[in-house]
């Protein structure tokens, strides 16, 4: 039994009741917040584990309670730029699916949903972010990265990768089918964002594309516009 605390912003009453009735029935703690504004004080007190959001809201988009989210810097707030986050919305489209996921959503999950489906989902981002947060080594496919020695190999064989390669490498394999955003990669790995250092970040990709080239599973996927992932669903 999963006794974590999850964050229910909903706006829809019937709903946010039956999730909140349903989730603490199988062992959740839930705190619920009807509004963008009351979301954001339950993120920065009750510090819970995950998030559900619902993208329509009263006050405000959750998309850019979303982005607010990934944005802030995980000290002066108190709120974790990391926390998983499922969005559960109405708007079911497929462009809404990759804008939910390529701002920064772990999962997407389109109105109506079924409940069982719900509460997997939220049990495997949540098994998701706790391999992430033991900050071993990662694997992806024929890729291993040991973030403590920053060795780094393909199948088997080592790979000699700059710091800023790695660094990057490391960021896209914490999450390896989530579209990075090319402004997040740049504050994330080399502290700043100004005009032009984008040609930085695509040259450091290419780079480490080819590096990678070896694998039969394309590495360091450019999503056009938006910026990269490391690679497609397993
Ligand atoms: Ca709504």
């Amino acid at each position: 039994m999963d006794s974590r605390t999850l964050l229910l912003l909903e706006d829809d009453d019937a709903t946010a009741g039956f999730l909140a009735d349903n989730l603490t029935a199988d062992g959740f703690r839930v705190v619920t917040a009807s509004g963008a504004g009351e979301g954001w004080r339950a993120l920065e007190l009750r510090h819970p584990a995950l998030l559900l959001l619902d993208l329509g809201l009263a006050d405000g988009s959750g998309l850019e309670l979303l982005d607010r989210l990934r944005a802030a810097d995980g000290v002066a707030s108190r709120v974790d730029p990391a926390l998983p986050v499922i969005v559960v919305s109405g708007r079911a489209s497929d462009v809404d699916r990759v804008r939910g996921l390529a701002r920064g959503a772990d999962d997407y999950l389109p109105k109506p949903f079924s409940y069982p489906e719900l509460v997997a989902r939220i049990r495997a981002v949540l098994r998701r972010a706790d391999g992430r947060s033991r900050r071993g080594a990662i694997r992806v496919g024929d890729l291993a990265l040991d973030p403590l020695t920053r060795k780094v190999s393909l199948a088997s064989q080592p790979l000699s990768l700059s710091a800023k390669e790695f660094s990057l490498l490391q960021k896209l394999a914490s999450d390896p089918t989530r579209v990075f955003l090319k402004a997040d990669l740049l504050r994330e790995v080399w502290g700043f964002q100004v005009p032009g250092a984008t040609r930085t970040l695509d040259a450091h990709a290419c780079r480490l594309r080819r590096k990678l080239a070896g694998s039969a599973r394309p590495f360091v996927i450019t999503v056009r516009g938006v910026g990269y992932r490391l690679t497609e669903e397993l």
